[in-house]
This record gives structure tokens, sequence and C-alpha cells, in this order.
């Protein structure tokens, strides 16, 4: 018997007949597989960003924008050989890159194909922050870019938005080895090798988002940083009193201000991306 304790949840279970706090056990699922236009422009280049969706999540933050794919275990069961044939599949369609997204909770199966194919594009990590620095050490010579979320700073937030009492520390360390392991690299304008801190402005949160871009400022200021404003109420976050509107404009411009004021450099989302239309729809 093995048992998981991949990321800071440390659940210890046995996934090969039971569920951990990511809610899949250890067979790859995968909800959707697409060509995404909708990240940063050196992630995305002319042709999309080749993106996997996993289903299930270490994190599931109650306003998660994948809801639907991060709160359940739905999708397509792939073994190793059938997700090296969806890298060929996506190497083949011209993508930019190929993007996991939240892949966490599957590093184990996904260096397994990695051993047997590493594909010739970029190796997107796309994930939330809250992983643990062993586990990174594992697949980190197979991942050339990590596109790494920096939610919260305040850590009674982070519990009560993703029950994670630790996200600071544990994100920091993270973001600390994903920048200590990849320099940016960037070629005809796509990034080929590097590191993007992400940062979702948050309604009623802004503070938390000043508190956030006051410690990138001090620890990662010479990374590249993209601060997002895409947050739309979705799954439970549309019942929750400071979380069931967009983000206002004034809390959006006072948060640009900050990072204005800190000189950080990377990338400002504007406002209208906070639009339904750029979620992936994991129905089709
Ligand atoms: S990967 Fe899943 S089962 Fe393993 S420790 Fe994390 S949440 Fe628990």
């Amino acid at each position: 018997m093995s048992t998981c304790n991949l990321c800071p949840r440390k659940c210890g279970v046995d996934r090969a007949i039971k569920e951990g706090f990511c809610r899949v056990k250890d067979k790859v699922v995968i909800s959707l597989s697409c060509l995404h236009k909708w990240e940063e422009p050196c992630i995305v280049g002319s042709n999309g960003s080749g993106t996997i969706f996993f289903s299930g999540c270490n994190l599931k933050c109650c306003y998660c924008q994948n809801y639907e794919i991060s709160s359940c275990s739905n999708g397509k069961v792939y073994d190793t050989q059938q997700l090296v044939e969806l890298f060929k599949e996506i190497e083949k369609s011209g993508a930019t890159n190929i993007n996991l997204v939240t892949p966490t909770h599957f590093i184990k199966q996904l260096i397994d194909a990695f051993e047997v194919y590493k594909p010739n594009i970029p190796i997107v990590y796309n994930s939330s922050g809250y992983e643990s620095v062993k586990s990174l050490k594992l697949i980190d010579k197979y991942i050339d870019v990590y596109l790494v979320d920096f939610k919260y700073y305040d850590n009674e937030l982070a519990f009560d938005l993703s029950k994670a009492k630790d996200y600071r520390e544990v994100a920091i360390s993270a973001i600390e080895f994903m920048c200590n392991s990849k320099v940016d690299v960037f070629e005809n304008d796509i990034l080929k090798q590097g590191v993007i801190i992400r940062h979702l402005i948050l309604p009623n949160h802004i503070y938390n988002s000043f508190q956030v871009l006051n410690c990138i400022k001090e620890k990662f200021c010479n990374r590249l940083i993209s601060l997002m404003a895409q947050y739309v109420p979705m799954g439970k976050a549309k019942g929750m009193k400071d979380l069931n509107r967009k983000t206002t404009k004034k809390e959006y411009e006072k948060v640009v201000d900050k990072f204005l004021s800190l000189d950080l450099n990377g990338f400002i989302q504007e406002m209208e991306s906070a639009d339904i239309c750029y979620i992936p729809n994991f129905k089709s």
C-alpha cells in the first residue's frame, strides 16, 4: 500500500482505493483538453496554449472559476500511453505549449508519461501555489514554465475561502523553489522557460491583494507578475455575501495603482476580462 502525501494536505490515504482531499483516486482524470487563448500573451502565442484541465484539486477555493472540474472527479480516465498520445496530439495541433492545469495530485502519473515521451514544446505547470517543494522537486526536470498563483497573504482568508490555513508560507516556499529553478527565457516573445506569478483580485478583499503585492515586491520583485481581474462569481461564491459580485472599478483601480506604485513587471488584465465567456466550457 502506498499512501499519498504529495501535497501539503498530507492526507495519507491509499489512492488505489480511496480519494483524498483532492477527490480523485490514482487514475488520471482529464475534464477538458483544448487550445486556450485567454492566458498571458507570452503563454498563448499565435496558436493558443494546449491546455489540459485535470479533474480534482487539492485547494478547492469556494469561488473556483473552474468549479465544475475542481469539485468533482468527472472526466475521461487516461493511462500513461494515452497521456503520451495526448501530448503528441497537442504538439501536432501547433499549440505554443502544453499547459497542465492543477496537476499537483497527478505528479507521479505525469512523470511516468514524461519518462516515455518528453514533448518538444514547453511544459507549463499551472498551479494554485499550494504545493509541496518535495513533490515539485520530483517533476521539476520535466517542467519549463511555472504559472503559479499567489492567492493569499492573509491566512485567515485562505482558510475561509480555500481551507488552507498555511497557504501563505506554503505558497512562498513553492514560489521560491520555482524562481530558483527557472530563469526567464523568451524566444520571439514566447516564454520558453521561466516563472509567472499570478494574483487574482477578489471583490471585498483588496487589502489581501495589497499584502500579496508587497510580499512579491519584497521577495520576487525581478520576476514576471500577472495581475488578474477576471473574477466572476461561480459555484458556491454565488451565494456568498462578499463574493457574489464582480470586482468594482474602484477596487480594480486601487490594486492596479498599488501594482504600478511598486514598479512590478508583467501583465495587468483588463476589467473586461471578468466575463463568463472567457471561462472554458467544461460541458462541451
Ligand atoms: S494529492 Fe490529494 S490525496 Fe494526496 S495529499 Fe494532496 S489532497 Fe491528499
